[in-house]
């Protein structure tokens, strides 16, 4: 590898945990269901499980969140999802603050980086506007690339190409810190980065996949791994 000029960041669990702030908010829209003429699917845990299912559809690029929403409206009998959609947007970008929790050193380890002279951006899987707001609470202040936005996920080679022209930088001098092996790691390899698994839930990497470059525990181990560079202009 070149001398290291920019990282990307996953945000989930690698910036920030948003302790299930979109199912909190599906959840909470279950009111306006009963207010608005829609039907129970049975047990908060029915409701729960049928949540889940459409975010983890949501979550692997399946749907959008607006079909996501739509679609529970409809399960409960709601053929015209408008009002639901606007509402859990609204709900979940206005949730974040209560939420969203940074994990420990984000905005030293920032600070260093720019010290170090590296560049930093996020790329992150999911939907603007909520990503972004997650980034800000976060402690985040570099460009956040959501991935609804780019219309590519990752771990599609195209999603880190287009961190790379955010950053400036070339492939073989960018790594990429997240904390999903497949997504992040593997997506990253594939595209030509170094990759950073950071690992501060203590699991067991896949091992039907090759190995990340560097596993970290906590972001500020990264600083320790990542070589002081010269100031690029
Ligand atoms: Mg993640």
């Amino acid at each position: 590898m070149d001398a290291l000029r920019g990282i990307g960041f996953d945000l989930d669990h690698t910036l920030a945990i948003d302790n299930n702030l979109e199912r909190v908010c599906f959840l909470r829209l279950l009111r306006s269901v009963a207010s608005r003429g829609g039907r129970s699917l049975g047990t908060l845990a029915d409701e729960i499980d049928s949540v889940d299912r459409l975010l983890a559809r949501q979550r692997s690029g399946e749907v959008t969140v607006d079909e996501a929403v739509r679609l529970f409206a409809a399960e409960r009998g709601l053929m015209s999802g408008d009002w639901f959609v606007d509402s859990f947007r609204k709900m979940a970008v206005e949730s974040v603050a209560d939420f969203v929790v940074p994990l420990p050193g984000v905005e030293r380890t920032m600070e260093e980086l720019e010290k170090r002279g590296i560049l930093v951006a996020v790329l992150t899987n999911g939907w603007d506007p909520l990503q972004k707001r997650k980034a800000e609470q976060a402690g985040f202040r570099g460009p956040v690339l959501v991935c609804s936005e780019l219309g590519e996920r990752k771990p599609a080679t195209i999603a880190f190409e287009r961190l790379l022209r955010a950053l400036g930088t070339e492939a073989r001098q960018t790594c990429y810190v997240g904390d999903s092996p497949r997504d992040d790691v593997a997506g990253a390899q594939n595209a030509g980065l170094a990759a950073v698994w950071i690992d501060w839930e203590g699991r067991e990497y896949p091992n039907d996949l090759p190995p990340p470059t560097n596993t970290i525990h906590s972001l500020a181990e990264l600083l320790t791994i990542v070589p002081q560079c010269v100031r690029v202009s």
